[in-house]
């Protein structure tokens, strides 16, 4: 058993730890409050600092940290408003007969303390989206966002410290050492997005104190295009998909399938696509970012590097400015199979191409992987989409568009095994951090009160009877 009494976090895990029944009591009122008091943060007092946060971490344009930052948060808060009554009430189920005399309930009551690990492509979005379902479950938290938009993480920490207590939430900030810390301490769940190389090192060290986990991980999501689509439509949605936040987005497009005959057409609008919306020259483009670090940027180059060497084709950019850590948008074809462009996930702005002659190859092709966080289909042909959706599997799926899935809070958001364990959003993100306690309650004495030791032969037909028809 690990000792934990010397983490340098377990004081402030047992300030949580002695107020998490007092959490759980919570009224919804007073949880709607709470997350009412984030979404004004948010919207009015920070939001000025988070878009200029987010500039000085990677360059985002405003407007992106307005539509995928801030206002995800905000719909999330303004949903579970709508919902939380009814989340919390008691939740009445059917007794079967053979209890007749007792009523059944389940009742959402919060697991206790939780621990959200969050990374660094929507810092604000990937932290505070999870902690609204924990504070909506009536959790106390402890945050840890990603060492690499320190400037993000900054705001967030002030945003949190203006906010709450420290025993109901807290924010820490810090590199890896911080979590390996953090993830030593006995938490009732645990929240992590990130990939999925450090999805199981979180999941390792939850097991040692059988901590439930959501695990929100990454992968290859695939396109696929065929050929009753509308092309045009299908390529402006892709270069939108694929190139907010310069790619790195979990459920960003990662490579497409195409018909091999819609092979020129495919390039000839995504050059006119990427020209409407980032120029001639997207390095001076204010609506194209940057990547994140040096560490990723020679991450992409070196995938780059690696499909040249391979001679697959450049149809579209190919350039880099390392000292802007800028990638500009770019469209490879012919890549063997061993290239690290389709080995690795991307998480950047380079998006490699297949074509293909029969429907069969490719879902052939996408099974053989490990399962996508998403998988895009663009098709007017409703048996063939079906066919697809039947035949493969996958976190989520959107039909004629890209990204969108994650902005329905009904839906649950979220992968499959290696992409994922668990969902989030809405009613589903709030059952993560929820447990649902069964209650049997009885009323008056029932059929199994005549069943007690000492079994007589009259108990045994009793018995007899039940089992063969109720
Ligand atoms: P990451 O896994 O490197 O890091 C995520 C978080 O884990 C960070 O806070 C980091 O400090 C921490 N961490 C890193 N190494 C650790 C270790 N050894 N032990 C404990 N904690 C550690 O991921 P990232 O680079 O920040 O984000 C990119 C990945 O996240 C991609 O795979 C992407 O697909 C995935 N992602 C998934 C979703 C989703 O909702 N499914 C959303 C965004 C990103």
């Amino acid at each position: 058993m690990i000792d934990y009494s010397d983490n340098r976090y377990s004081k402030l895990f047992d300030k949580q730890k002695s107020q998490q029944l007092a959490m759980g009591r919570t009224t919804y009122k007073e949880r709607i409050k709470k997350l009412k008091a984030l979404q004004t943060a948010l919207e009015d007092t920070y939001k000025q600092a988070l878009r200029d946060a987010l500039y000085k971490d990677f360059k985002k344009p405003q407007l992106e940290v307005d539509l995928s930052e801030i206002y995800p948060v905000v719909d999330e808060i303004k949903f579970v408003n709508k919902q939380l009554k009814s989340w919390l009430s008691k939740q009445k189920v059917d007794t079967p007969i053979t209890l007749l005399g007792s009523s059944s309930w389940i009742k959402n009551e919060s697991k206790g303390v939780c621990l959200i690990i969050s990374p660094w492509n929507y810092p604000i979005n990937l932290t505070f989206g999870p902690l609204v379902s924990a504070i909506a479950a009536g959790n106390t938290v402890i945050l840890k966002p990603s060492e690499m938009t320190p400037h993000t993480s900054k705001v967030m920490c002030d945003i949190v410290n203006d906010l709450f207590e420290e025993h109901e939430v807290a924010l820490i900030e810090g590199e890896v050492e911080v979590s390996t810390e953090l993830l030593k301490l006995p938490f009732n769940h645990i929240f992590f997005t990130g990939s999925p190389q450090v999805g199981k090192i979180v999941m390792k060290a939850a097991s040692e104190h059988l901590t439930s986990v959501t695990l929100e991980l990454g992968g290859k999501s695939p396109v696929i295009i065929d050929d009753s689509s509308n092309l045009d439509k299908a390529v402006k949605k892709i270069v939108f998909g694929k190139f907010l936040n310069v790619g790195q987005t979990c459920i960003a497009p990662d490579y497409v399938f195409i018909n091999e005959s819609l092979k020129s057409a495919f390039i000839e609008s995504f050059k006119k696509h990427l020209k409407i919306f980032f120029t001639e020259n997207p390095s001076h483009s204010d609506s194209y970012g940057r990547i994140v670090n040096q560490k990723h940027f020679e991450r992409l180059k070196g995938y780059l590097e690696d499909a040249i060497s391979r001679n697959a084709t450049i149809a579209i950019g190919g350039a880099s400015e390392e000292k802007e850590n800028y990638i500009e948008p770019t469209v490879v074809f012919d890549l063997p199979e061993d290239s690290e462009l389709m080995q690795y996930e991307i998480f950047g702005p380079i998006l490699p191409v297949k074509t293909y002659t029969s429907m069969s190859e490719v879902l052939e092709y996408i099974n053989s992987k490990e399962k996508p966080l998403a998988l895009y289909i663009f098709s007017k042909n409703k048996k063939r989409i079906n066919d697809i959706i039947n035949n493969t599997r996958a976190g989520g799926t959107c039909i004629n568009h890209n990204l969108l899935q994650f902005q329905n809070h009904n839906l649950p958001f979220g992968g499959s095994n290696n992409s994922g364990i668990g969902k989030s959003h809405g009613y589903f993100g709030f059952l993560e951090f929820t447990n649902q306690r069964s209650v049997l309650k009885q009323h008056t004495l029932g059929a199994i009160d005549l069943l007690t030791p000492p079994y007589t032969d009259f108990k045994q037909k009793l018995v007899d009877v039940t089992m063969k028809w109720f």
